[in-house]
């Protein structure tokens, strides 16, 4: 169990990337904080929240370098959080939406620290902001479903044959270098239409936004083309045919 003087970890979602896209819980655990642990996916405008005398560690983590592992990241959590101080740990997007906020907040709870959550918008929500593209619709789809590309099993997309294409909108988190192998699976699954709709939005919300809009069986193409790089969240499903009409 924790003793009485161990400080409060903040899990806090920092938006999908406009910083006025946080919460007003989160602006406030910022303000509290005596160390903040924050991602590359986290605006570094948020920071300017903290006291001057906060201590402000990066441990981003980009495809391929690690910055640093997920084990050592819990480490400063623990280390921190059992000197008593208020630590908040900046996660772009929302943090229980694959962001390893889950692996965090288990390895801090289990050892008895108060944990303490605030959800953030996450990125698919952004992108369904800038573009307009409603992620459900009465006429275009009955649920939307948030699948990753990366998985901690390489090469198992499974799960992508059993998502109902036809009612639901499929969001694709870190599909980007492994679309050719998802669309594979999805064709597989579905021997779906090529001409399906599909979105990819680099740098949601952001100013430097890019969208696109194709068929799937284009998409990965135009990821080549263009030269869309990380972040990017894809999006696949009827729904994208609504763009057209607005
Ligand atoms: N917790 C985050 C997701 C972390 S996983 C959230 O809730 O959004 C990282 C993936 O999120 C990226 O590979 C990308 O697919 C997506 N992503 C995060 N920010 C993004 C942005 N500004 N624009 C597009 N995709 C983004």
């Amino acid at each position: 169990m924790a003793n009485e003087r161990s400080g409060i970890v903040y899990l806090v979602g920092a938006g999908p990337g406009d910083p006025e896209l946080i919460t007003l819980k989160g602006i406030k655990a910022l303000k509290e904080a005596d160390v903040v642990l924050y991602d590359h996916l986290a605006n570094p405008a948020l920071l300017d929240y903290c006291r001057d005398e906060a201590e402000k560690i990066f441990v981003g983590k980009y495809k391929g370098n690690h910055t640093l592992p997920q084990e050592k990241i819990n480490e400063l959590l623990l280390e921190h959080t059992s000197n008593g101080e208020t630590v908040v740990r900046l996660k772009g997007g929302d943090p229980s939406i694959f962001g390893r906020g889950g692996e965090e907040l288990m390895a801090l709870a289990n050892l008895g620290y108060e944990v303490r959550v605030v959800p953030g918008v996450t990125s698919a929500l952004g992108v369904a902001a800038t573009t307009g593209l409603p992620l459900t619709h009465r006429d275009y789809a009955s649920g939307v479903v948030f699948l990753t590309g990366h998985k901690k099993k390489d090469g198992d997309y499974s799960a992508f044959s059993r998502i109902n294409l036809k009612e639901n909108t499929l969001v694709v988190y870190m599909g980007l270098t492994v679309f050719d192998d998802i669309y594979r699976e999805l064709q597989k699954a579905y021997g779906f239409k090529p001409s399906l709709g599909a979105l990819v939005v680099e740098n949601a919300t952001l100013p430097n936004e890019r969208r696109f809009t194709t068929e799937v069986s284009k998409l990965g193409g135009v990821l080549k083309e263009e030269g869309v790089s990380s972040p990017a969240l894809i999006i696949v499903g009827k729904i994208v045919d609504f763009l057209a009409h607005i």
